[in-house]
């Protein structure tokens, strides 16, 4: 078989430990320096295979290639996922909003989420898929009564035609009563709870309205869910504040949420991050990367699960990072515009449609769906030699088109994971 030499890599580990990684191959091994010397040798095609030591290792190559993970569509766009952004409303004041939500008021009109419904359901017939019902904000269940009325008619309906239902959320946690909560139990398989760490940066990244910190709310729903076995994974936005005590958080959600699966991200600096970027900013790739990995090697033996948005599978490569513009999937805004990121909905570069009131159908703009659709790592000369590839993948397009990268961190969380698995750890790292 013919390898492609582009797709390996030497990775320096420390002063004679080197980490030789090919993950289209499934090649995932430690070398000495003398041994990364000669593969890069071979790599850069200055020496060739009939060397004794190249003759062994390549004898042992698999004979295979995995095709990587790429979920591409499409001659027809067909969606059996909506997402629905209910409403700009949220009864939260975060400093980071990227949405900069409640700063306006709109609510999606019932007649434009039937239409998304019966639209995507009508798929879900033609192809027999499930259907996937996201809700996403502002804070959905601030349109409590919208948000209860979509979820009984796409149940409804999919009863009707024999169609499995499938239902996520984006909650604040800090919106409802025992009422609400309950609703919530009932119809929604998991969602993510953000609790930024404990009061003190909690409720200066995540206040309410009048000022009044949420976290002492957020934390006794985020306990209702847990004690009734609601699956949910607690969110937490890393920025300057909080940084530093990674590893407290960790240690305080393993002890109050045991086995609970916590995600630390980055924060990123739009919408209303931008305008209070004098007090809140994200943390340096170096502050984060410390501090995230001490959480993550405190995770290994305690009851607790730590994920990162890079970070999939190290052996199982993919050349698309984000599904949600890959997939065959629609996300709504409450104004009617349809869109395939869920973080800034208002982002004109992820938009492909719109619901046409007068005409009452939706309009998309397939030259758009395509070019969203070709968006993969090969597309970026930054990508081409770099080890993570096919596990960021390019990471999500929309940082790279707010201008943000995080490649140093990238790479540092995703070497932290390779020397894991080689057992390269030393105790305490
Ligand atoms: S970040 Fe979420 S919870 Fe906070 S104001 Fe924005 S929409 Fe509301
Ligand atoms: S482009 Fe990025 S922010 Fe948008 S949905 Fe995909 S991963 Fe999320
Ligand atoms: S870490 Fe940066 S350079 Fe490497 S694949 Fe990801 S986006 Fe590309």
């Amino acid at each position: 078989m013919k390898y492609c030499k582009e797709d390996m890599f030497i990775i320096p580990y420390q002063d004679n430990i080197f980490i030789f990684y090919a993950p289209l191959y499934g090649i995932l091994m430690s070398v000495n320096r003398e041994a990364a010397y000669i593969i890069k040798k071979y790599l850069n095609n200055e020496l060739d295979e009939n060397n004794a030591f190249l003759k062994k290792l390549i004898s042992n190559f698999p004979s295979k290639q995995i095709t990587p993970e790429n979920n591409r569509i499409i001659d027809e766009f067909a969606p059996t996922t909506l997402g629905l952004a209910l409403s700009t409303l949220c009864n939260l004041n975060c400093v980071y909003c990227h949405e900069n939500a409640g700063a306006n008021s709109n609510v999606m009109h019932w007649d434009i989420a039937k239409s998304a419904i019966d639209f995507v359901l009508g798929n879900c017939i033609k192809f027999k898929k499930n259907l996937n019902l996201r809700f996403l904000g502002g804070e959905p269940t601030m349109a409590w009564d919208l948000l209860v009325k979509c979820i009984s008619y796409a149940k409804t309906n999919c009863y009707k035609h024999n169609i499995s239902l499938q239902t996520y959320i984006t909650i604040t946690n800090a919106a409802f009563n025992k009422k609400k909560a309950k609703f919530i139990k009932e119809n929604f398989k998991g969602f993510y709870i953000s609790l930024d760490g404990l009061s003190e940066d909690h409720d200066f990244h995540r206040p309410f309205k009048n000022g009044k910190g949420s976290f002492s709310i957020v934390y006794q729903n985020a306990k209702y869910f847990y004690n009734n076995n609601v699956p949910f994974g607690i969110r937490v936005t890393v920025t300057n504040r909080n940084v530093n005590k990674l590893l407290g958080i960790v240690k305080f959600i393993s002890k109050n949420f045991p086995n609970i699966e916590l995600a630390f991200e980055p924060l990123v600096q739009i919408g209303r991050a931008e305008i209070n970027q004098s007090s809140i900013y994200p943390p340096t790739h170096k502050n984060f990367c410390d501090n995230y990995l001490k959480a993550l090697s405190y995770s290994v033996n305690n009851q607790i699960k730590i994920k990162n948005s890079l970070i999939n599978h190290i052996m199982k490569p993919r050349t698309v990072y984000c599904n949600s513009i890959t997939h065959p999937l629609m996300i709504l805004t409450p104004t009617g515009e349809i869109t395939c990121c869920s973080r800034k909905t208002s982002d004109k570069f992820f938009h492909f449609g719109k619901f046409d009131i007068d005409k009452n159908k939706f309009e998309f703009n397939l030259n758009k769906i395509k070019q969203l659709n070709r968006i993969n790592v090969h597309l970026y000369d930054n990508c081409k030699e770099c080890f993570c590839k096919y596990i960021c993948a390019g990471d999500c397009e929309h940082l790279r088109q707010s201008g943000f990268n995080r490649c140093i961190t990238n790479k540092e969380i995703l070497k932290y994971h390779l020397a894991n698995e080689l057992g390269l750890l030393t105790k305490g790292e």
